[in-house]
């Protein structure tokens, strides 16, 4: 089974803008994926799609074989979401922030605290789980967000615009980070403008400009073509 299928994917937001213009994509298991392309091309509408914080106007999406529409909850649980922007409550501390969404997939309590340890040891941030999220530095927040991303053991992780406004030094151990995730068994799929990025990571590629796909290939033939 295909880790992610979209078939004719469209979104008109209520203002009237044609945001996806009829999308189709396939990802395998196991790939390492990227969505490139400039602002505005579709990028965030086809994630927010995908994590039911848009609705779409037409098409279908499978992740893992589970219909979004039909099989919306066995469909989430196979996804895990790192979201653009830091968006946990500043006050909270970084193992709870990790235990309560373990909640929301109702991983009971004990084994969420357990998953929580585990994650936050996995990705680094373990002498700082008693430390309240606004007194981490950037890069232990983008961390954290993976973190809180895979407490459900996800099989499919997707990140939008993971590195974006960091600097060279955090982005280079995000790279690795996610090398390292990828190679453990996780399919990912990140959105990214920056041709660097997809050419460090990604094995596969597609390319978004104003709500099309216009390139759906491997790196290889793709870096071979510029
Ligand atoms: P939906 O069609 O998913 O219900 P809406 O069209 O209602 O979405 O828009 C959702 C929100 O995004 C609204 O609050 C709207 O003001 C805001 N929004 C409108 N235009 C843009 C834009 N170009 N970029 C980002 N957000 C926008
Ligand atoms: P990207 O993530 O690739 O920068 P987006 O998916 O955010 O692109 O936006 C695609 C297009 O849809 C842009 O032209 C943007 O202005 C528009 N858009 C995004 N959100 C909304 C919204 N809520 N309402 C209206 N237009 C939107």
């Amino acid at each position: 089974t295909p880790a992610l299928s979209i078939r004719n994917l469209r979104k008109t937001y209520r203002n009237g803008h044609e945001a996806l213009k009829g999308i189709d994509l396939d990802v395998a298991a196991g790939d390492f994926f990227a969505l490139l392309g400039p602002n505005g091309a579709g990028k965030s509408t086809t994630i927010g799609i995908l994590s039911s914080l848009v609705t779409k106007s037409s098409g279908t999406v499978h992740i893992f074989g589970h219909d979004l529409d039909r099989e919306r909850e066995a469909a989430k649980c196979c996804l895990g979401l790192v979201p653009q922007e830091v968006n946990f409550n500043q006050f909270e501390k970084v193992i709870d922030i990790v235990i309560n969404q373990a909640g929301y997939y109702g991983i009971p309590r004990r084994e969420a605290r357990r998953r929580a340890e585990e994650c936050i040891t996995q990705l680094g941030l373990w002498d700082k789980r008693h430390s309240v999220s606004r007194q981490l530095s950037g890069g232990m927040k983008r961390r954290l967000m993976i973190a809180r991303a895979l407490v459900h053991r996800p099989q499919l992780l997707i990140l939008d615009e993971p590195t974006a406004g960091v600097d060279i030094e955090i982005r280079r151990s995000m790279w690795a980070l996610l090398r390292r995730i990828n190679r453990e068994g996780t399919t990912i799929i990140l959105t990214t403008h920056y041709l660097e990025e997809a050419e460090n990571l990604c094995r596969h590629i597609a390319i978004i400009n104003h709500g099309r796909i216009v390139e759906h290939s491997d790196m290889a033939s793709l870096l071979a073509k510029l």
